[in-house]
């Protein structure tokens, strides 16, 4: 039991690259341990927990402190990372999160850097007129009009990604 332990502790957040490295050669040497005719299958089940640890570490631009990295502009706005997008004007993007926590979730981002809804320009009148009718456009083109839905936007936080984006989030609302 003591050998699994490893692989769960990958798996909660905020995770190091000393926790990681430390699960990796855990995980080598329960496979070493382990039946040959059960390696295959163990090493898919753990590879996976770690694979998904490292793709969660990968979004920390310092696992130390927990504070994120802005994968919005280095990943989805510079196009390095495929997304399913829903709706897009000339200053906003939205799309599919990557990692949904609702049956339907969209962030909306501005397609310049925003740092977050405290930033001065937030209160830019085109962006968020662009901002809101990405928000009615998502609403209706994925039937959330109909089911009621949320927009939720995180700030002040070293956990939070340093570029504004507002979650849409649904079917329901928030009690
Ligand atoms: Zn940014």
């Amino acid at each position: 039991m003591a050998k699994r332990r490893k692989a769960t502790l990958v798996a909660s957040k905020p995770i190091n690259r000393a926790d990681l490295e430390d699960a990796f050669y855990g995980l080598l040497a329960t496979l070493k341990n382990a039946p040959p005719k059960d390696r295959r299958q163990l090493a898919d089940r753990l590879f996976g927990e770690l694979g998904r640890s490292a793709g969660k570490w990968a979004w920390y631009g310092d696992p130390q402190t927990g504070k994120r990295r802005d994968w919005y502009c280095e990943d989805v706005l510079s196009g390095r990372l495929e997304i399913r997008k829903v709706w897009e004007d000339d200053r906003v993007l939205a799309f599919h999160h990557r990692d949904p926590t609702s049956p339907i979730h969209v962030v909306v981002i501005p397609k310049i850097h925003v740092s977050s809804v405290l930033d001065p320009m937030a209160l830019n009148g085109d962006l968020l007129s662009s901002m809101v009718r990405a928000v009615q456009e998502t609403a209706r083109s994925l039937g959330l009009d109909q089911t009621g839905f949320f927009v939720r936007t995180n700030a002040a936080a070293p956990g939070v990604t340093p570029h504004m984006h507002w979650h849409v989030m649904g079917p329901g609302v928030l009690a």
